[in-house]
């Protein structure tokens, strides 16, 4: 489906995707059929310019390119890394070639008035309407357009990496700015393509801020496995303040009750969950841990056990092992998941891994001859 006719231009592989085809001649529709033909020829040639553009950069970088022209305009790619600085040499070399050499010489022809109106003033008008209007829209600091890549290297530049906040913040407000003008015009097309783009750079944003906190909770997470509470609390609670989404705001909850069950306060973790996101359940390790400290020593094993046979949640198993080791209970939980089948054995084999890595050697070594007489 996403094939079309492979050509070569100046030894540069170029594919044409049918979609390619079949927006240009809707966006040139309301025309008499001359000048839907004219204006399909000069907007290929126009988009393929622009690739060429950028795939010269690429050569001369020494990075082998190769053009897609697909519905939403072309792609030129190639394999290999640039430095930041040759990334917006690459980006700019794609508007700048239609403008410089297609658009500019059009703008100058026009105003010589040498044209009369008639079938080539259309034509000449085409040139300058795709080679100015769409390098110039190529060159806003929007991503995913060229411009906007310029913009995120630049600000990569001077954040030494960290740039990409900036750029996707900078690339909303122009992208709406736009789509508000372009409903104002009357330009439909300009008003979808320009909310595209917001949405786009809005849904990375957000994930990427998802992100940054699940980061932070890995930090509390090994802090919490290095017997520091409090440190962990503190990252928790700040993660929480930024009001996670979905999975990160129960892991984060699931660890606040982490960090109150290690600092002492055996009675309030599981509380400590569920104020942090009434609608999370405390993992079974953690309800484990809690018996176990609160001297319910047979539901503490029988829960831990069951934790490490059949919950699906990987993380709090690994504060369930320090929990574990520090109550001392690795043989009587291992002894009860060996009674548990297939599942109960992998969660045994799991068990010694984790305490291991948690540095209880004495109860991986424990975990390990209950395992042993029946391998
Ligand atoms: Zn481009």
């Amino acid at each position: 489906m996403a094939q079309g006719p492979q050509l070569r231009v100046a030894g540069i592989p170029v594919r044409v995707e049918p979609t390619f085809l079949v927006v240009l001649v809707l966006l040139g529709l309301p025309q008499p059929w001359f000048h839907v033909l004219t204006w399909v020829a000069i907007a290929t040639a126009s988009v393929l310019l622009h690739e060429l553009g950028h795939a010269v950069a690429f050569r001369a970088y020494g990075i082998r390119p190769s053009i897609v022209l697909h519905g939403f305009g072309g792609l030129t790619s190639g394999s290999g890394e640039l430095t930041p600085a040759r990334r917006i040499v690459v980006s700019l070399a794609g508007p700048l070639s239609a403008l410089v050499l297609f658009g500019l010489p059009a703008v100058a022809l026009q105003a010589s008035g040498a044209v009369s109106p008639g079938d080539a003033s259309v034509v000449l008008r085409q040139v300058v309407w795709i080679n100015v209007g769409w390098s110039v829209l190529n060159l806003l600091p929007v991503l995913p357009l060229d411009g906007g890549q310029v913009f995120l290297d630049v600000c990569d530049i001077v954040t030494k990496g960290r740039g990409r906040r900036a750029a996707e913040l900078v690339s909303v407000v122009v992208a709406v700015v736009l789509a508000l003008w372009a409903i104002s015009a009357g330009v439909l097309f300009g008003a979808v393509m320009a909310g595209g783009f917001a949405a786009l750079n809005l849904a990375q944003l957000r994930k990427v801020r998802q992100d940054e906190l699940a980061d932070r909770l890995d930090t509390a997470h090994r802090a919490l496995l290095g017997h520091r509470p409090a440190e962990a609390r503190a990252e928790v609670d700040d993660v929480l303040r930024r009001r996670p989404a979905d999975t990160v705001l129960g892991w984060a909850a699931e660890l606040r009750g982490w960090s109150v069950l290690m600092a002492g306060d055996v009675a309030g973790a599981e509380e400590a969950v569920r104020q942090a996101a009434p609608l999370h359940q405390p993992s079974a390790a953690l309800r484990a841990a809690v018996a176990l400290a609160s001297g319910r020593y047979d539901e503490g094993v029988a829960v831990m056990a069951w934790a490490f046979a059949h919950d699906r949640t990987g993380p709090p198993k690994s504060l369930g092992a320090v929990a574990v080791g520090g109550t001392g209970t690795a043989g009587p939980v291992a002894r009860e998941l060996l009674l548990m089948g297939d599942e109960g054995r992998a969660g045994a084999v799991l068990l010694r891994d984790l305490l291991a890595y948690a540095g209880y050697q004495g109860a991986a070594a424990e975990v390990e001859a209950v395992l042993a007489p029946s391998a």
